[in-house]
């Protein structure tokens, strides 16, 4: 496997599996052609080198075949649009006649886009009969679509068996997101600091597990936050808490304290009598939040003891935001996060924002280019999180063919 920029696509079919898989109004008009603009660059250089491409993707989650509505001919105009106006070919269905003499005449510089895959089971069971009908359609395979990288199905995973490992490399969207990804989880420099937050401890707990054994330091936030002050005998109000998982809460603290890691957990709380932007609100000490009142952010104290260990970082992984930062009264904490983090960035550490909604934090209050990575993996990136081998990474670096 090489990197996609070295590889030489000159006279070569490239097969690329991205993520098209784009929201489309009644009108079948994109809503939001982010995931399409991500992979035009590896597109273009593939065009640029003299080769030409066969585009792969699913779209939505069509249950019974063919369906008018989650067709990517849909598609075709805009992506010939973001191409700046290279003509692209579309076949009605993924594989077939159509597909093979379509993608059989393709020239160099020229575009051919698959009908969704998904209107085939086979594709997400990974079925080998089918699998291998598309793999025929190119000489190279690129997978380029990160957001389905811990799916095992036949166009993310089990085709790369088909190509040899010269013949298989990621797109730069894959490549960028997993580079960052294995420079944060296996190649981080210390102080390596990790910032979790978000709703709930049972959603973040495999991650926080797998930290346990590579981060130096944890800053917990969030509603998360109130099970572990609750498991300690804490008085937590109404606030979001998990009680059956107060045990793991204490668990985690034990081995952080095992294994000298330090488990930063707010130590003030933004506490509002309503969940609602115009709820009263005070700030109370952790542990000591009355009853009727339930905290939606992290207080200023803890906003400065957590500012303080992550510019002392070297590498940041976050993931989760500090409080209900959907909220204007509520924001100031996970600001404070993105401030802090950004500062450490423009010192030097790496800082790599992934999974969920924190993304969307930073992408709200503008800091998305004020960090070292910003991953649009969703799910996969949790999974790579949560130290789970993903089938999409597997499947172009493993040692197969
Ligand atoms: P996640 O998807 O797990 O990162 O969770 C993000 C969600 O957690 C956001 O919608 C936040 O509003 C929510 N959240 C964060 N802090 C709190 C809190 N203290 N109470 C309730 N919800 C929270």
């Amino acid at each position: 496997m090489s990197l996609f920029n070295n590889f030489s696509f000159a006279g070569k079919k490239a097969l690329i599996r991205v993520d098209f898989n784009v929201p489309l109004n009644d009108a079948f008009e994109i809503t939001d052609d982010n995931r399409m603009r991500a992979t035009i660059p590896t597109i273009t250089k593939i065009l640029k080198d003299g080769g030409s491409v066969i585009l792969m993707s699913h779209l939505g989650r069509p249950k019974e075949g063919p369906t008018e509505k989650y067709s990517l001919k849909h598609i075709v105009k805009h992506l010939s649009e973001l191409l700046g106006g290279v003509n692209v070919q579309f076949a009605n269905d993924c594989i077939g006649a159509e597909a093979t003499n379509k993608a059989a005449a393709l020239k160099a510089g020229e575009v051919l886009l698959l009908e969704n895959l998904r209107f085939y089971k086979e594709e997400e069971k990974g079925d080998i009969a089918f699998t291998e009908k598309l793999s025929k359609l190119g000489d190279v395979y690129v997978n380029d679509a990160f957001g389905t990288a811990h799916r095992a199905h036949a166009s993310t995973a089990i085709i790369a068996q088909f190509f040899s490992k010269e013949n298989r490399t990621f797109g730069l969207v894959m490549e960028g997101e997993v580079m960052s990804a294995e420079k944060v989880m296996h190649a981080a420099q210390k102080p390596f600091t990790a910032i979790i937050g978000g709703a709930k401890v049972s959603d973040k707990i495999l991650i926080i597990e797998n930290l346990l054994e590579r981060a130096t330091d944890i800053i917990i936030g969030g509603g998360m936050a109130y099970t572990f002050f609750k498991a300690q005998g804490g008085k937590i109000g109404k606030s979001i808490h998990e009680d059956d998982r107060m045990p793991l809460a204490l668990e985690i603290l034990a081995k952080a304290k095992a294994k000298d890691v330090n488990i930063h957990l707010p130590v003030d709380n933004v506490v509002a009598d309503d969940f609602s932007n115009t709820a009263n609100t005070q700030t109370c000490a952790s542990g000591e939040i009355p009853d009727g009142w339930e905290g939606l952010d992290v207080g200023e104290k803890s906003r400065a003891i957590f500012a303080k260990v992550i510019l002392a970082s070297k590498t940041i992984l976050w993931n989760g935001p500090m409080g209900v930062f959907e909220m204007e009264n509520f924001q100031a904490g996970t600001k404070a996060i993105a401030v802090a983090v950004a500062e450490a960035t423009q010192k030097g550490a790496y800082s790599l924002v992934g999974g969920g909604d924190s993304v969307s934090a930073v992408n709200q209050f503008g800091f998305n280019d004020k960090v070292s990575y910003v991953s649009t993996g969703g799910g996969a990136m949790l999974e790579y999180f949560e130290g789970k081998t993903l089938p999409g990474i597997a499947a172009i670096q493993g040692e197969g063919k």
